[in-house]
């Protein structure tokens, strides 16, 4: 009895992720748990009010009192989310689109049964059952899992590279990245230095390490946020530092950045994949989201982007963005649809506590703000939240693409996901790779964390470089000591 209670008293904010998964956004007070052991099971019920339940599981008895710890609190834990669940979903009459999932990676779930030899439709109802996930999301796991299957394997003897370069011309209101505006542009020259040092150090550890180059790529912030001459000396840098991978990606992400020039730059140093992301195509709500660029702008760069024969164009929108709703989206999806990029990722909107929006919501919520001055920091209802996503699929559906990707983040509209969907040989091998934790990266530039993917322990270790551009600048020596640590013993 004493470990269930202990444990219970730690278990708060996974409880309150359950709730929400029924918009629920605290657990009210009156919100009753009891606990107890009895006959050799845990027996948890919630009550409120008239409505109670009760969930009851085997108390694990494992002979090593090490693991008997660690599996009676895994077992209490699970026991205690899934009665909240039911009790939710029983109180609510809500069914989550996600069930009771509340991690980031559901493909995990769908691999991991694959892997252990269940057919495709026993997979499917073992996340039905055990999770009660909708079949429409089980499916559409079952379809990224299947492309995943067919995709050039991670393992040990490869690593992929990451290059950010955290400048961007504005910041999105949803954004809780750690780029800075490039403002006046005088921490650009001391960036590009440092970067450049710690990409000849990576390209030592990769040697030394003995692992293959897989894939490269390089992200941020908007890398062509930089100017022209730092942008080409940085796509020549990369590939005489990481020749020979795969596959290699620019974000190119505003389109008001992009430049003849630069596209001639990627294209020169081989990149294959570029990403043009609107986010939308409506002038009034990129105003709305601090993007400061036009729908036209977006237009623009995709057929400049088609002129200089770039083969791959990403394209990344976001569902349920403030004052947009279906006629909207519906308009979004159609532009989508004449630019015909070779991959679209539809995101759902997440307000994460570090973006503008966030503080927006903290500040109202705090009684720093009212409503009326900070309206456009809201999460869309679930149901049209909804449809948008269908409408993204079956956007997806019409220029031929299929989802390789899926991933699921806090504070989503609707507790959604967002979904990668590329045309067959078109998926970004380094996206699956980070989004499944399955490959070692080496990750360069302020803010990029390498990681070290060790399978048998079931661990991953972990390299952070600073966020902070002028510490990077300051400390980059360090960093690359850090991963030297991570890498090479
Ligand atoms: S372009 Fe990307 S990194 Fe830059 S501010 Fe917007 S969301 Fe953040």
């Amino acid at each position: 009895m004493a470990l269930i209670d202990d444990y219970l008293s730690t278990i708060q904010p996974e409880l309150i992720n359950t709730a929400r998964l029924f918009g629920i956004q605290e657990l009210p007070p009156d919100l009753r748990l009891e606990a107890r052991e009895m006959g050799g099971e845990y027996i948890i019920t919630f009550s409120q009010g008239d409505t109670q339940t009760t969930g009851q599981a085997p108390i694990p008895l494992d002979e090593d009192p090490r693991l008997r710890e660690l599996h009676q609190k895994r077992a209490a834990r699970r026991l205690c989310k899934q009665t909240l669940y039911d009790f939710y979903r029983q109180r609510t009459g809500v069914h989550p689109p996600w069930g009771s999932l509340t991690g980031v990676r559901p493909t995990h779930l769908m691999l991991e049964a694959l892997g252990q030899g269940l057919s495709e439709e026993a997979a499917v109802q073992r996340l039905m059952t055990d999770f009660d996930v909708t079949r429409e999301k089980v499916e559409l796991l079952a379809q990224v899992a299947r492309v995943q299957r067919s995709m050039p394997a991670p393992g040990d003897e490869w690593m992929d590279v990451y290059i950010g370069i955290p400048f961007c011309t504005t910041r999105c209101a949803y954004c809780s990245f750690s780029s800075g505006e490039i403002g006046n542009g005088k921490l650009v020259a001391p960036y590009m230095t440092a970067l450049a040092r710690e990409m000849r150090a990576g390209q030592e550890i990769l040697r030394e390490s003995g692992r293959r180059l897989r894939a490269v790529y390089v992200g941020g912030g908007t890398p062509t946020a930089l100017p022209e001459k730092e942008f080409e000396q940085l796509m020549v840098g990369m590939m005489e530092a990481f020749p020979g991978a795969m596959e290699y990606t620019v974000e190119a992400g505003r389109p008001d950045t992009i430049t003849r020039s630069k596209l001639r730059a990627i294209r020169e140093a081989g990149v294959g994949r570029i990403s043009i992301n609107p986010q939308t195509m409506n002038d009034q709500t990129l105003r709305v989201i601090g993007r400061a660029h036009t729908a036209q702008q977006v237009r623009e760069a995709y057929a400049l982007a088609r002129e200089e024969s770039i083969p791959h164009i990403n394209m990344d929108v976001i569902a349920g963005l403030p004052g947009e709703g279906i006629p909207e989206f519906t308009h979004t999806m159609e532009e989508a649809l004449r630019l015909r990029p070779e991959s679209l990722t539809v995101h759902t909107l997440a307000i994460k506590r570090s973006s503008p929006f966030g503080e927006r919501q903290t500040a109202v919520r705090l009684k720093q703000r009212s409503e009326a001055e900070a309206p456009s920091a809201q999460l869309p209802a679930a149901e049209i939240a909804a449809e948008m996503v269908r409408l993204g699929r079956d956007t997806a559906g019409q220029l031929g693409l299929r989802p390789y990707y899926l991933y699921k983040q806090k504070y989503m509209a609707g507790n959604l996901e967002n979904t990668g969907y590329a045309l067959p040989g078109h998926e970004c091998v380094y996206n699956v790779d980070i989004m499944e934790e399955t490959s070692h990266i080496l990750a360069l530039g302020a803010g990029g964390i390498s990681k070290r993917i060790y399978p048998e322990e079931g661990h991953i270790g972990r390299a952070p470089n600073v966020s902070n551009i002028e510490n990077y600048v300051a400390r980059v020596e360090e960093m690359i000591q850090r991963k030297r640590e991570l890498f090479l013993t």
